[in-house]
């Protein structure tokens, strides 16, 4: 009789199934999801768009980071008390209120005090100046924030795997630097696709890179 893959690595099918089995059971209960890393950028008010770079002025979209969100052309600097970053990106479309998104790193470096807060949420954000080089404008805002670490998901991944929107996770990486990240947001919508935003610092802490997998721990 031939021998069977199973014979030479001496493999019990019985078992075989069951590793199988717990590993597949494993990926339904803990779902992978990617990685994506945000540099520090910027979302924009039209009052503030306007005043950095003139009345009416619109923004120039180039790569689409979520379904009809836009890093764009335009950047401005923003300055704190000991530092100054040139180049800050701005997304688009523009927002209510203006956001700006660092890392922790970024805040020392600016010399603010940012808070860890969900998107959107401004309060006590730190007070920073945005400066357009071209034509000198400056505004002066309360507005820098360090983004709660969050995933997007769509709905049907969302639905595929039982979780809601606003459940707080953890994130397993593996790699040299493994790293769990607890206190994880979902954040679940139609207009999403399935990433989870990691700024730099939390990034380079576990040797992530753009597009590596981690495993959601529920
Ligand atoms: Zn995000």
């Amino acid at each position: 009789m031939m021998p069977t893959v199973a014979d030479k690595y001496e493999i019990n099918p019985d078992k075989l199934s069951e590793v199988i089995k717990r590993a597949v059971e494993k990926y339904v209960r803990n779902p992978y999801v990617m990685a994506e890393i945000s540099n520090r950028h910027i979302h924009i008010s039209r009052v503030d768009l306007d005043a950095l770079f003139g009345e009416g002025y619109e923004l120039t979209p180039m790569k689409e980071l979520l379904p009809g969100q836009y890093a764009c052309d335009e950047t401005v600097a923003v300055v704190g008390r000991k530092g100054r970053f040139e180049r800050v990106r701005l997304l688009a479309p523009i927002r209510g209120k203006t956001q700006l998104e660092i890392s922790m790193t970024d805040s020392f470096l600016l010399g603010v005090e940012a808070p860890v807060n969900i998107s959107g949420d401004l309060r006590s954000a730190a007070t920073v100046a945005i400066e357009n080089p071209q034509n000198g404008a400056k505004i002066e805002r309360a507005c820098a924030i360090v983004a709660l670490r969050h995933i997007h998901l769509s709905l049907e991944f969302a639905k595929r795997y039982g979780l809601r929107d606003q459940q707080v996770v953890a994130v397993e990486f593996e790699g040299p630097r493994a790293v769990t990240f607890g206190n994880v947001l979902l954040r679940v919508s139609k207009d999403f696709t399935d990433e989870m935003h990691l700024d730099i610092d939390e990034a380079n802490a576990g040797g992530i890179k753009n597009g590596d997998y981690g495993r959601i721990i529920v």
